[in-house]
């Protein structure tokens, strides 16, 4: 039995050992497009604060790793595929045939359509490549604009800050973290960032950016007409899945590629997992991508387990969001937007802007089924543990709509109940 794994990032590495260990005389390719040794992206704020060198973000740190796994390795770019012949064409023209193929492409930063995005000093923040050229343009006192306050754009935010540059944040929506927390908490993540010093520019985009008079510098147009000189401009304005390859093949793609409970595709045989993947979600069923490292390891195993022959079933995807912004920690869980009121929905916030912590609970009948919070590190496994366990509440739901505060308690006694988890 052939495994070829489309992919070496968190997803691929995982899944290559999960299958050794699965099928140890199975023959395993694993195949990478960047020509780096499998790394971490989410290691790279850490390189870029200098706290790490390159091969700190290497996900195995021996050489032999995979030589000793007996997984072959590839640097090379699938361009097609044929799910009929079983065999992958890659752009240097040479074929690969196999018996069972895992997609863990995972996805790329995509440049909104802005007259200048290809300048040079433009860079999206994603691959080892990146950093590097970050790296070599941000220096203490440089003017960096950054260009969405997402889940990425946070993250590297510090990194920025702490490289000493002036920076500014330019967001579409009308909050930092839009399509992963609530107004109230979006707001206080902006509130806090600008304390640190860091100007942000909500409901704005970027119009175009123009090579300036000086050398190196370039000169970026707002929607609001502002125009700043910039040393360098950080592309976070959200990412898409890579599936360019699966064009005109059976495999069925949405936004990612859609899986089932599996982590198989429509087609037999073909599995895709990680940020490429969109696996049902755990409470609605639909489709989702959860473009998070644990979501990646976790539907790795799946996967491997599956094409070595273990029938094994992924327990439903719960979207798990934490942020560190400057120091100030920040989660959200599930569907932390909530549920109707006429479909059983009911929520509640709890509010504490001048020490910045901050709670919203959110139900559906005595479930709750989605959090989002600011500044409560200490617990917060319990509200994933609430959320993730489907526990039933019971007259716990009221006394938390009262104090969402005691989520503790409420899980400390309902996840002890023996048939708190039975659903
Ligand atoms: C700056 C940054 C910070 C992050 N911080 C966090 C964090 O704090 N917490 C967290 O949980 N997540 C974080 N993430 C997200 C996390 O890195 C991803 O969820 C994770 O990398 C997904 O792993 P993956 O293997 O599915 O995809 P990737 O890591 O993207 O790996 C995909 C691999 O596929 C290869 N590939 C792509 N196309 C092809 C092709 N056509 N042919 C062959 N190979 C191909 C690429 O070379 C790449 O190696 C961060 C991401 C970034 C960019």
């Amino acid at each position: 039995m052939k495994h070829v794994i489309l992919g070496n990032g968190p997803t691929g590495v995982v899944a290559a050992e999960t299958l050794r260990r699965a099928a140890p005389a199975d023959e395993i390719l694993m195949v990478g497009s960047e020509g780096e040794p499998p790394y971490s992206r989410m290691a790279i704020p850490y390189l870029l604060e200098e706290n790490i060198d390159e091969s700190g973000t290497y996900l195995r740190k021996t050489p032999d790793h995979f030589k000793k796994l007996r997984v072959r390795e590839l640097n090379a770019r699938a361009v097609s595929l044929d799910t009929e012949q079983r065999r992958i064409l890659f752009q240097d023209g040479h074929f690969e045939d196999y018996d069972r193929l895992l997609i863990a492409t995972g996805s790329h930063p995509v440049r909104p359509p802005i007259p200048g995005v290809d300048l040079p000093e433009v860079q999206t923040c994603w691959t080892l490549a990146d950093a590097r050229a970050i790296a070599n343009l941000a220096k203490p006192g440089s003017r960096v604009l950054q260009l969405g306050a997402g889940f990425i754009g946070c993250i590297i935010m510090e990194a920025l800050a702490a490289r000493g540059v002036q920076l500014t944040v330019v967001e579409m929506g009308d909050r930092m973290v839009p399509r992963m927390m609530t107004p109230k908490a979006g707001g206080m993540i902006k509130n806090w960032v600008e304390t640190k010093g860091i100007r942000v520019v909500t409901n704005a985009g970027v119009k175009r950016i123009d090579r300036s008079a000086q050398p190196s510098v370039v000169d970026v147009t707002l929607s609001t007409g502002d125009v700043l000189s910039c040393d360098l401009v950080i592309v976070a304005a959200g990412v898409a899945p890579n599936v360019a390859f699966l064009e005109s093949t059976p495999v069925h793609v949405a936004k990612g590629v859609l899986v089932n409970e599996y982590l198989e595709t429509s087609v037999p045989g073909v599995y895709a997992a990680g940020d490429v993947a969109e696996a049902p979600d755990l409470f609605t069923g639909e489709h989702l991508v959860a473009a998070i490292q644990p979501n990646a390891a976790d539907q790795a195993r799946v996967a491997a387990l599956n094409m070595a022959g273990r029938p094994t079933k992924l327990n439903g995807v719960l979207a798990i969001n934490v942020l560190a912004t400057l120091g100030l920690i920040s989660s959200s869980f599930g569907q932390w937007w909530g549920e109707k009121s006429d479909q059983g929905g009911a929520g509640v916030e709890h509010i504490d802007e001048a020490r910045y912590r901050y709670l919203s609970l959110q139900f559906k009948d005595d479930v709750m089924i989605g959090a989002t919070s600011i500044g409560l590190t200490e617990h917060v496994g319990a509200l994933r543990g609430l959320i993730h366990g489907q526990v039933k509440l019971g007259a716990w739901k009221e006394r938390l709509l009262a104090n969402p505060l005691q989520f503790v308690e409420a899980y400390v006694a309902r996840s002890q109940q023996p048939m708190a988890l039975a659903r």
